[in-house]
């Protein structure tokens, strides 16, 4: 498997076409498309001001409650757009863990606010999959939208894949063997995890201008494939127990 980053984009705004901008610097014949959430936020003006989100009385409690437990300064019009973009608060302090409308769980509802193009907020794309499907059907390859995140248990933060389309997400070995000759039984592999992951290794966090990655020669294999990426909560025992609750 090879990343190369697409190279000399320009700096993405509202109404650009991003498949057009890709097939311009690069041969995509195959391979896979990852693109950064940010860039997909951007072509669909998904940027937003502050000014835009006056904070509810939630908002302001919110945001109350953050300063006190983090001695920081937390603008109460953030926390309303957090509010806005989330389904479900799961952690309201030290920070803010949501879950956005299409299922994926997240710090701040993955509002940015750095590479946001002089804007105060990129909000995330509104159904990632679906702008991964428009990328997609017009460059006739796989597209994977990804985001950096943060997870629980480990320092630091990677990509992830937030939207996808042409390739399954997960790769099923349930039923493989193991060298031993064992039959694996729950091994079900999150194969564009693991491509955004790489992507966004080679895209970078800072002012690096690389928000395109084309994956060539992987290879997804004979293995069932599955579109399960995002846990709904019944089946999720980790937001289960955070919650305090077990849903039976
Ligand atoms: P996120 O992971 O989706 O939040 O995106 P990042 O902010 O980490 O940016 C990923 C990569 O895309 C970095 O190399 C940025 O410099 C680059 N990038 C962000 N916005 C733009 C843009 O509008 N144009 C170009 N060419 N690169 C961008
Ligand atoms: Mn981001
Ligand atoms: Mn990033
Ligand atoms: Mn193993």
């Amino acid at each position: 498997m090879q990343l190369h980053p697409v190279p000399g984009l320009p700096e993405i705004g509202p109404g650009d076409d991003l498949a057009s901008l890709v097939a311009e610097r690069v041969d995509l014949d195959s391979g896979i498309l990852c693109l950064a959430s940010t860039v997909v936020s951007k072509a669909e003006g998904r940027i937003a001001a502050l000014d835009e989100f006056p904070a509810g009385p939630r908002a302001r409690e919110i945001a109350a409650r953050l300063e006190e437990r983090t001695d920081e300064e937390k603008d109460p019009r953030f926390a309303q757009a957090v509010l806005e973009e989330s389904t479900d608060l799961l952690m309201e302090s030290p920070f803010l863990l949501t879950e956005t409308r299409f299922g994926h769980i997240c710090v701040n509802a993955g509002i940015d606010r750095s590479n946001t193009g002089g804007e105060d907020l990129l909000l995330l794309p509104k159904h990632p999959s679906e702008s991964a499907a428009r990328v997609s059907e017009a460059l006739s390859v796989p597209v994977i939208v990804t985001d950096t995140c943060g997870r629980p248990f480990r320092h630091g933060q990677r990509g992830v894949a937030i939207g996808w389309a042409g390739t399954p997400a997960s790769r099923d070995w349930r039923g493989e063997s193991d060298r031993d000759g064992r039959e694996l039984g729950v091994t079900v592999e999150n194969v564009i995890d693991e491509l955004a992951a790489a992507a966004n290794l080679v895209a970078g966090e800072g002012d690096g201008g690389v928000p395109a990655v084309v994956v060539e020669d992987f290879e997804f294999g004979e293995m069932d494939g599955s579109d399960e990426h995002f846990r709904d909560v019944e089946d999720d025992y980790v937001r289960q127990a955070l919650r305090g609750w077990s849903y039976e």
